[in-house]
């Protein structure tokens, strides 16, 4: 049989699976396998010729019982409905993991933003919000940069939403410049939330991180931020990287000054010439304690599950590894800590932004980092501490399985006391 490859019907695969184990109540599960709202709309933008150029952009609501819509903004040329629906889905069970007064949400647009000049790109951003206003707002649905947008795109969105409602309303997205009161510890907010998730995952596995050998597939914000941070938090050795172009290994440890020097000059980590040449599939399997997909989704299938020689896998991309190799790699006793746990901290922090905009009072960079640690761990501690619950009454699941438990039933609950079913 071939394995099921797209994403939002792994979303709701995933879903079933946890709903039946927990039994879910069959209406909640009914609400939950779709989202509750979804627009696309068309956004006219006028290019540099004169020509006038239509994008298809969409914003989908997946559930926003516990809170306003959160969810990250896409430019891709391959964006698609499905795509949009199932990281709205994830969306809504990071919060919910998190216990951030949030619901899920997510949007995009599809388009090559490398194709676009400045003026486009802007006037492509205001476009879409203003097709889009209805539909979000600081108590609606909060968006945030995501693939191919970036802190000045938010800025301009939130401009034009602002000029629209006729107020400064900076709560309305995040990921903002701190210029216009984005977050201290924004950009390295998810690597730091994985490198607090790693901690406590190595604690269970009785890994000594400072002796820890660590292979990191991608290097863009993810994966670059975590090979930073794993060596300075931890001491460990990140000894294998890559990018879309192919990886390096070296047994003894690859430098990290060095290596961004070598892609700046050369364009890939491959430019970096004291290590060996791996392919993004060999970095996978290497002879390592703790490997970090931070690139893409379906990377870990059932094709290759069985070659993991890690002890831990830290999924900080999203949907890294498949549901027949999350089974497969329970299975072998490898400790996978699940996306929406791992990758949190950016939403985490985005939180922190809004209610700092809210409240119009801002922390430091160091508040940041503690708080962010804190609901990090606490989360950690739900997901290990339901699997053990399960474990009791001799049900066996996956730490992914446990983190849907808790976040499914969270926002089922929610449903319930508002009189949704
Ligand atoms: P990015 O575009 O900055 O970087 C992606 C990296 O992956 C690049 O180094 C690219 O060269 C590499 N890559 C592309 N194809 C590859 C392949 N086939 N094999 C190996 N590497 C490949 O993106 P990012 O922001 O770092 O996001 C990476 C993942 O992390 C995505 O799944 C994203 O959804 C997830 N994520 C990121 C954040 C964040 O704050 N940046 C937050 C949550 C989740």
């Amino acid at each position: 049989m071939v394995e099921e490859l797209n994403p939002f019907r792994i979303s709701q695969m995933e879903l079933d699976k946890a709903a039946k184990i927990m039994g879910l109540d069959e209406t909640a599960h009914a609400l939950l396998r779709e989202p509750k709202r979804t627009v696309v709309v068309n956004v006219p933008v006028r290019m540099r010729d004169g020509s006038v150029k239509t994008f298809i952009g969409f914003r989908v609501l997946y559930n926003d019982a516990r809170g306003p819509g959160k969810g990250g903004i896409r430019f891709h040329p391959e964006e698609s409905l499905d795509t949009v629906k199932a990281l709205s889905a994830w969306m809504t069970w990071k919060t919910s993991l998190a216990n951030i007064p949030f619901g899920g949400a997510k949007g995009g647009v599809i388009c090559n933003p490398k194709e676009l000049n400045e003026a486009e790109l802007e006037s492509l951003s205001r476009n879409y919000i203003r097709a889009i206003c209805r539909e979000i707002g600081p108590d609606v649905d909060v968006p945030a940069p995501d693939v191919y947008t970036t802190p000045q795109i938010m800025a301009w969105m939130m401009d034009e939403y602002s000029n629209l409602v006729g107020k400064q309303e900076f709560g309305m997205i995040t990921g903002k410049p701190t210029e216009v009161w984005g977050s201290e510890g924004r950009f390295d907010s998810t690597a730091m939330g994985g490198m607090y998730v790693l901690r406590e995952a190595a604690k269970l596995k009785k890994l000594n991180l400072k002796n820890a050998k660590i292979a990191i597939q991608g290097f863009g914000n993810a994966g670059r931020f975590a090979f930073e941070i794993a060596e300075k938090l931890s001491g460990s050795k990140v000894v294998a990287v890559s990018d879309s172009s192919g990886g390096i290994y070296s047994k003894g440890g690859i430098d990290y000054e060095k290596l961004v020097k070598a892609k700046t000059a050369g364009g890939n980590v491959q430019a970096y010439k004291e290590a060996d040449k791996i392919t993004n599939e060999e970095l996978l399997e290497l002879d390592v304690d703790v490997i970090i997909p931070a690139a893409l989704e379906n990377q870990i299938t059932e094709k290759n599950a069985d070659k993991i020689k890690a002890k831990i896998v830290l999924e900080l991309a999203n949907g890294p590894v498949t549901p027949g190799a999350d089974r497969i790699l329970f299975e072998k006793g490898i400790l996978d800590m699940p996306d929406f746990l791992v990758n949190s901290g950016g939403v985490i922090v985005s939180y922190f932004e809004w209610t700092q905009n809210r409240q119009g009072y801002y922390w430091k960079e160091n508040e940041v980092y503690s708080r962010l640690d804190e609901i990090v761990t606490r989360s950690f501690n739900d997901v290990m501490n339901t699997q053990k619950e399960y474990l009791e009454k001799k049900v066996k699941i996956s730490p992914r399985t446990a983190a849907y438990i808790v976040a499914v039933g969270r926002v089922a609950k929610a449903m319930k006391i508002r009189g949704w079913y």
